[in-house]
């Protein structure tokens, strides 16, 4: 399979396992490191794809054990830390009261936790991005570079119909987190 739909689940629907967390459990989490753990390791199939056009060819360091507390885990930091909460900034002073910096009841650019919390939030993010994967595709590098073997947790990983209807109910809940928490 060489199609973006191969590429499931769509990447934004990663948040879905890690939001709740930090909503429950507000001072054990960093919402920003969470989310950024939870998404990025699907950078480097978009930084792959104009050379390969493959959405399957890029997924490897980055969709690897080694990669989550390396790689993954210092371009959340950077993107939690540094990016999202000058992009917040700059859209709130621009475009006021319209909840840019707001997530769940919270201000998350003033709301957040010390360096080695968000770092586990960002490894514990980037663990069920691979958690998730695993399920959906017959082959997630999570090994990697020690691979001898395609690994996957279910033997219908890649139908696609279990593909679909997994991605529509991740596509609900996603929707009916966002509505609730975005912005909120
Ligand atoms: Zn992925």
């Amino acid at each position: 399979m060489t199609g973006p739909e191969s590429g499931m689940p769509f990447t934004a629907f990663h948040v879905v396992p890690v939001w709740p967390l930090y909503v429950r459990w507000p001072r054990h989490f960093d919402v920003l490191a969470l989310t950024m753990g939870a998404i990025l390791p699907d950078l480097e199939i978009v930084a792959v794809y104009p050379m390969t056009r493959d959405w399957e060819w890029g997924r490897t360091v980055m969709h690897s054990f080694l990669g989550v507390v390396t790689v993954n885990l210092v371009l959340s930091l950077l993107a939690a830390r540094l990016l999202i909460p000058v992009v917040a900034e700059r859209l709130d002073r621009r475009h006021p009261g319209k909840g840019w910096r707001r997530f769940a009841g919270r201000d998350y650019v003033t709301d957040r936790r010390s360096l080695p919390v968000a770092a586990v939030s960002a490894v514990l993010g980037g663990a069920t991005h691979l958690a998730i994967d695993l399920t959906h595709h017959l082959d997630t590098p999570v090994l990697w570079p020690w691979r001898d073997r395609a690994l996957h947790l279910v033997p219908w990983a890649d139908d696609p119909l279990w593909n679909l209807t997994v991605n529509a109910a991740f596509g609900v809940i996603f929707a009916g987190l966002v509505l609730r928490w975005v912005g909120k």
